[in-house]
């Protein structure tokens, strides 16, 4: 039977790339909730929507819609804001400072939140974020909790900007991974925690495919 496998944790772990890496080699679907916050930050962003505004919030809301197509050519998957690929945009280091703020709105969180489930309904999907174990599928039957050393996912974060065209400096990036690991951990809805039945991983010192290893591993039991 196909279960749900829920990878949570800090920003910039690798979560992301392992769990499309587990989903590809177990034939799952992959699904990238994170991906989801950003393209409702890139819609705010656009559409100058007031955060504070729950009225607007909730308007705009109604005027997102948010899928995921495969692209042939890349062999990737993209998310889709109202039809149209944002996968680039939504990566730019200005959502990455916002989206925090955006996410930790209840509202947006119960249509997220709510989408996501349905998205997993059937199971056999991959699922990344920070809530997936405890509130998404807190029956996950595989839950994994990522972490890392701050500085070391500053550094890979780095990296995947880099090879994007786009050059930010590490201590920025140290501030950005710092301020939303602490909006992540500190809202009132759903935030940023281990699921009491998550097993933890530090992917500190472990390449990509140790990781990948290391739940598919988890996933057979
Ligand atoms: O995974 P990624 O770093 O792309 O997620 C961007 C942001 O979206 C996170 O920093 C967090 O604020 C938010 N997020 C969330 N819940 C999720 C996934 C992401 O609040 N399930």
């Amino acid at each position: 039977p196909k279960i749900v496998i829920a990878i949570d944790g800090y920003s910039s772990c690798g979560k992301s790339t392992t769990a499309k890496a587990v989903a590809a080699q177990m034939g799952y679907g992959y699904i990238d909730t994170g991906a989801m916050y950003r393209a409702v930050s890139l819609f705010f962003s656009q559409e100058l929507v007031s955060l504070s505004n729950t009225k607007e919030v909730v308007a705009a809301l109604d005027r997102i819609h948010i899928t995921f197509k495969h692209n042939e050519r890349s062999g990737k998957n993209e998310t889709c804001l109202n039809g149209l690929t944002v996968e680039d945009e939504i990566r730019k280091m200005y959502i990455s400072n916002i989206v925090s703020e955006v996410s930790a709105i209840p509202e947006v969180r119960w249509a997220m939140v709510a989408q996501q489930q349905k998205m997993g309904h059937k199971r056999g999907v991959v699922m990344d974020g920070r809530d997936i174990g405890t509130k998404v599928f807190p029956d996950a039957e595989v839950k994994v909790f990522m972490t890392a050393d701050t500085v070391t996912r500053a550094q890979r974060r780095q990296q995947e900007l880099l090879a994007k065209g786009e050059m930010v400096n590490l201590e920025d990036i140290i501030k950005n991974i710092e301020k939303r690991d602490l909006i992540d951990t500190t809202r009132t809805e759903s935030p940023l925690r281990q699921a009491p039945d998550a097993e933890l991983l530090d992917t500190s010192f472990m390449t990509i495919e140790e990781q990948v290893d290391w739940v598919i591993e988890l996933a057979d039991l």
